[in-house]
């Protein structure tokens, strides 16, 4: 087992990361002074539910807490202020008070549910992560949690810190593949952004790491964490830093659009965006070459690097225009300067980015 602290400006907390760490929860939970008196919540989605929850509340019950559980449907769907409100009656029907706490078993979309439920629930109550996505090993650090709204992800929501994240990296075996990719493009994403060592170790460990050996796996969640757990961090002194978690996001966000919420997956899109970036890159002659790097190693962890697809140039354009970064008449990217290393870059012409969604086709 692995464990990280991960410091912000209202806590501290525990991110433990390993095979089998659920079993080991009432020991987590006692650690951050959750005893058995503390009435709990257990959220989770009807996929994951019927592989881990039985488990968890047993466990968890086998030492004297008590544990109601609450299922939403799988999926992007459920992260509404309707599931919200119905998990509040919920809540408030089993009895859950101000002492009460929150478990969030699942990937990131009940980890964003549930832990807004915890930071809205009587004004705010404490609750703890179990992601079960790899993903996950993002939505987990950073604080904020929400819900969608039909005019945008994402826009409805608060900063409320877990009090520990348990990581059982043996439930990633359940995952489907797809998933498991997906979540590997926030982890490269991590570490083209801030730590070359991480990329080269990557590509050493793609192998492994996608046959899900947990060993190489519980590495590669810590140190995803890690980097988002420092940027974030930092964010309060050096203002904007933040922003290089949107590498690869600009072109990501157009594609994730354009193609229609769903088409690609999130981490599919970034992945595009990510060689996208490097691309941009090279033609503003702003770094090494390193597109085709970026595109090996993304396709090693089985995720796509080329723009396949009925996509028109001006509708991606003009989305990236208005991509929150954007000032008017130019655009606004995160490209890289070498490996490992990134920097915001305002004032982009078109030119060069038509020329790159042209190189992508390639
Ligand atoms: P998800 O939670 O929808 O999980 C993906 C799918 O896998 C779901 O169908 C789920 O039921 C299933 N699943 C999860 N764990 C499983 C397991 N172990 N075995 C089998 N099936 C399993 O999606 P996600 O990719 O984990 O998270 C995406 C969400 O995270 C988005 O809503 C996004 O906005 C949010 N997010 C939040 C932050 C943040 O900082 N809060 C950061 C990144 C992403
Ligand atoms: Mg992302």
């Amino acid at each position: 087992m692995k464990t990280l602290m991960v410091r912000t400006k209202e806590r501290e907390y525990p991110i433990h990361i390993g095979p089998g760490l659920l079993s080991s929860l009432p020991r987590f939970l006692e650690d951050i002074g959750w005893t058995v008196e503390k009435r709990l919540m257990l959220v989770t989605d009807d996929q994951v539910g019927p592989l881990y929850a039985n488990r968890v509340r047993t466990t968890l019950a086998s030492k004297g807490y008590r544990v109601h559980v609450a299922t939403v449907e799988a999926g992007e769907g459920a992260k509404t202020l309707r599931r919200l409100e119905e998990l509040t009656t919920v809540c408030l029907r089993a009895g859950l008070d101000r002492t009460g706490g929150i478990l969030a078993l699942g990937g990131g979309v009940v980890g964003d549910l549930a832990g807004f439920l915890a930071a809205a629930y009587m004004r705010g109550i404490p609750f703890v992560q179990l992601p079960t996505t790899l993903l996950a090993h993002d939505s987990s650090v950073g604080g904020k949690v929400g819900v969608n709204h039909p005019l945008g992800k994402n826009m409805i929501g608060a900063f409320h810190q877990p009090s520990l994240v348990v990581f059982d990296v043996d439930t990633l075996k359940t995952l489907p593949r797809r998933e498991v990719s997906n979540g590997f493009a926030e982890v490269v994403k991590h570490a083209l952004i801030r730590d070359p060592k991480f990329v080269r170790w990557l590509e050493e460990n793609s192998g492994s790491l996608m046959e899900l050996r947990p060993e190489p796996l519980t590495e590669a969640v810590l140190r995803g964490c890690s980097i988002k757990a420092e940027v974030v961090s930092k964010d309060e002194k050096e203002a904007g830093l933040r922003a290089v978690l949107n590498y690869g996001h600009t072109l990501g966000h157009a594609l994730e659009a354009a193609a229609g919420y769903g088409t690609w997956s999130h981490g599919e899109a970034v992945a595009v965006g990510m060689v996208g970036a490097a691309m941009l890159g090279e033609e503003l002659g702003l770094c090494p070459p390193l597109a085709e790097r970026t595109r090996r190693i993304l396709k090693a962890f089985g995720l796509p690097t080329r723009l396949d697809g009925d996509f028109d140039d001006d509708d991606l354009l003009e989305r990236m225009r208005r991509d929150k970064k954007a000032e008017r008449g130019s655009y606004t990217f995160i490209l890289p300067r070498d490996l490992g290393r990134v920097e915001i870059v305002r004032g982009v012409e078109e030119e060069p980015v038509r020329r790159v969604l042209r190189r992508l086709r390639g």
